[in-house]
């Protein structure tokens, strides 16, 4: 059976040495057990809905994110593959049932989170997303830092930021812009793949920019939610069903 974005939390925290959260109960599906460094810095890059239907389209995409990895990891979305159900999935290690979020909603999360189980182990955590998306909101009320932004470049200016003042331990940072404009333009369209150059790029630049502020013992992730597939109706992108278009993602790691 293939991994599910559940496994990431304790992926994650199996690395930085966290007590897990209370419903990952799922194995990491990434053994970092021969690392030879204890990861204490991590930066969680999110990217809406650069599935793997993106990376088999585009194969130099794919390829220029490899080349600023040292993983690579298969694995499938959650159901219904709709970006809030999915991020509680990836943050929790908690099946929707267990997380309560079904469809698209997005309430704060009582349940017990991976950011919940960084605070308890001492950590400094800080999300950096557009201002009411999932991720801005799903995650509130705990004692971290939140930083909602206008839109995915004002969200790397404050990551570059917050890197640079090297005051937290775990940064999540959120991007959007290829889940808006496959709905907007077409799966495939011009501006559709120039964003998702841009998460790309996006990508690099946080991995180096990470790597001059912590050197070494970090991680950096590429962990995005779900993949996308073209609606028949009206020829726009659209992502919610059980296809592999929609629920086949790789995750990438630069660990150091
Ligand atoms: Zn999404």
């Amino acid at each position: 059976m293939k991994h599910s974005l559940r496994s990431f939390t304790p992926t994650l925290c199996r690395a930085m040495g966290v007590p897990l959260p209370k419903l990952a109960k799922v194995d990491p599906y990434l053994d970092l057990s021969n690392l030879k460094t204890n990861i204490t810095k991590a930066l969680l890059f999110c990217p809406d809905a650069f599935g793997n239907h993106a990376l088999k389209k585009l194969p130099e995409l794919h390829q220029s994110i490899k080349e600023s990895s040292t993983h690579e990891v298969e694995l499938l979305s959650i159901f219904p593959p709709i970006t809030p159900v999915c991020f509680a999935s990836l943050f929790t290690g908690a099946t929707p049932e267990e997380h309560g979020i079904l469809h698209y909603e997005k309430p704060v999360l009582k349940c017990d989170t991976l950011f919940d189980a960084l605070i308890r182990a001492g950590k400094k955590v800080a999300i950096v997303a557009v201002k009411n998306s999932s991720i801005d909101i799903l995650f509130r009320e705990r004692n971290l830092d939140y930083f909602s932004m206008d839109y995915d470049p004002l969200v790397s200016v404050k990551a570059l930021e917050l890197l640079s003042q090297n005051k937290h331990d775990v940064i999540v940072v959120y991007h959007q812009e290829y889940d808006d404009l496959l709905h907007d333009s077409g799966l495939f369209s011009e501006l559709a793949v120039k964003a998702l150059e841009h998460h790309v790029a996006s990508w690099k630049l946080l991995v180096r920019e990470a790597s001059k502020a912590w050197k070494q013992n970090f991680l950096v992730s590429f962990t995005p939610d779900h993949g996308g597939h073209i609606d028949s109706k009206n020829g726009f992108g659209d992502h919610g069903e059980d296809s592999p278009e929609d629920m086949e993602l790789r995750h990438f790691f630069y660990i150091k």
